[in-house]
């Protein structure tokens, strides 16, 4: 007679958090798991009410682009049930314990789990002066989460003079949706607007917002907002008042890591640095913006972006049901625009940032081109910008940055390719790129950049 043997307990997977990186974990865990036959049961705690949704779109509803948060949101919660996950809202994760396997609940009882992703994202950063009294001030907010997308949709309709305070990329959105929106805006910032940017790039963009009417307030630090009521009135620098109905903070985010602050596994940024499986110890795998990004030369940056959380959420899921699928790393690409109608700036960068270079046998050569995103006798021409700096002695790429007219920003993708091969000035020069005068000029200006580059270098060394 055969012996009957019973089929072993699922594993537990707990995820935390049901944004992008914790939700392309789960689907792709469930995903593989049909592959490899592992059994798993798979329980997302998420702190708010939205799950699946663009981040990144929510500058897009504040300016009436998009009708609705609604359109943001990639997969509802009914979906993700349905696919067979227990997906449970306002289930705040305060405190992992990792020797027990638990995950305490704000006000819920505690999760027993085998696995856990933590895919907690990051925190919008709120200054003291955000708040009164511990009270934060209405109309003093952040563009984080869907609410603040409806938030800032039914602000800005409402009118009345902006301050956006940040200069860095969801600064500049959300002060095209303000002007999208017919207001008065200012943009303060402590340094320059883009800072991430060489000087010249940021300059053109400081141009670009002045335009089209933003007042940009360079090199200033907030020292407090006026309020009535509990509503802002105006905003204060150290030498002047500026009046405001609503106040953007933008100055970034930290990683929302509190739930393992006692286990000793956080870097000095407050991130984890999971390894190119995902996995930061055994059983506890991370993605997302709560994590540091491995650059494909070895540097671990704080690098917050959908398309690494995307991405890294895919790898934890598809490692956690028995998988094998590695990160392989970043080069350093960003991409924004600058477009509320009358201007037009994309603006993208990849490869290391100036001050990354501290490598002492590594010697910058930096040309900047001013050319046009098509032939000249074609309407769409448009002024473009771009940076080029590469290695003098080995020719290796290092960092291009560029500005410009539509089709300008995507062109950092080819500069993106050659710098994830490890390639030189001279392939970007030389390689075959398409061409036709509505798009490109003969010679393509991403390619007349880089090949200055290789000029100078060559110049130089026969002096
Ligand atoms: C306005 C804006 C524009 C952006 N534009 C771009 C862009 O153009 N390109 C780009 O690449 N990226 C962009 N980003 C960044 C991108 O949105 C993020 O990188 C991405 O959302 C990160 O996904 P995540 O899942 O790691 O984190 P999040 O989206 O932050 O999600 C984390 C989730 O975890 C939940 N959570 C946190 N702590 C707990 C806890 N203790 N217990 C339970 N749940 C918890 C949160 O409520 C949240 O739902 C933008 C972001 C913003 C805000």
């Amino acid at each position: 007679m055969a012996s009957e043997s019973a089929a072993p307990d699922p594993v537990r997977v707990l995820v935390v958090g049901a944004d992008a990186a914790g939700m392309s974990a789960a689907h792709q865990m469930l995903r593989t798991a049909r592959r490899t036959g592992r059994r798993l049961a798979v329980t997302v705690l998420e702190a708010g009410e939205d799950t699946s949704y663009s981040a990144c779109g929510i500058p897009y509803v504040a300016s009436g682009e998009v009708d609705s948060t609604d359109e943001l949101v990639a997969r509802t919660a009914d979906e993700h049930r349905a696919a067979g996950l227990d997906l449970r809202f306002g289930a705040r994760v305060t405190h992992i314990d990792l020797d027990r396997r638990l995950a305490e609940v704000a006000g819920a009882e505690a999760v027993a789990f085998d696995e856990v992703v933590v895919a907690t994202g990051a925190r919008p950063v709120m200054p003291p002066w955000t708040s009164v009294d511990g009270v934060p001030v209405d109309g003093v907010h952040a563009a984080k989460t869907l609410r603040d997308a409806d938030t800032w949709a039914r602000r800005l309709a409402t009118g009345g003079p902006v301050v956006v305070v940040g200069g860095g990329y969801i600064g500049v959105e959300m002060a095209e949706a303000a002007v999208r929106r017919g207001l008065d805006v200012t943009l303060v910032t402590r340094s320059r607007v883009l800072s991430s940017f060489a000087p010249e790039i940021s300059a053109v963009v400081v141009a670009g917002l002045r335009k089209a009417g933003v007042e940009v307030v360079e090199h200033a630090t907030v020292e407090g907002v006026e309020a009535s009521d509990g509503v802002v009135r105006a905003l204060r620098l150290a030498d002047r008042t500026l009046p405001a109905d609503h106040v953007v903070v933008a100055l970034g985010v930290t990683p929302a890591t509190d739930l393992l602050a006692h286990t000793g596994l956080l870097s000095p940024s407050g991130a984890l640095r999971p390894d190119e499986r995902g996995q930061v110890v055994p059983g506890v795998w991370a993605a997302g913006d709560c994590c540091e990004v491995r650059s494909r030369d070895g540097f671990w940056t704080y690098a917050p972006l959908g398309t690494h959380a995307n991405k890294a959420g895919r790898v934890v899921g598809e490692n956690v049901a028995g998988g094998d699928l590695r990160f392989p790393g970043m080069v350093g690409s960003a991409i924004t625009r600058f477009a509320p109608g009358p201007v037009h700036l994309e603006i993208a960068r990849t490869g290391i940032l100036d001050v990354q270079v501290t490598d002492p046998s590594v010697d910058p050569v930096v040309v900047v081109t001013e050319g046009t995103t098509a032939s000249g006798f074609m309407p769409e021409a448009a002024p473009i910008m771009i940076r080029v700096s590469a290695d003098r002695t080995t020719r290796r790429l290092l960092s291009v940055e560029i500005v410009g007219g539509p089709g300008a920003g995507k062109r950092i993708d080819t500069a993106a390719a050659v710098l994830w091969y490890g390639g030189t000035v001279d392939d970007l020069a030389w390689m075959d790129l398409s061409y036709a005068p509505p798009v490109a000029t003969a010679w393509e200006v991403l390619q007349i950049a880089a090949r200055r580059v290789a000029e100078r270098i060559d110049r130089d060394a026969q002096r």
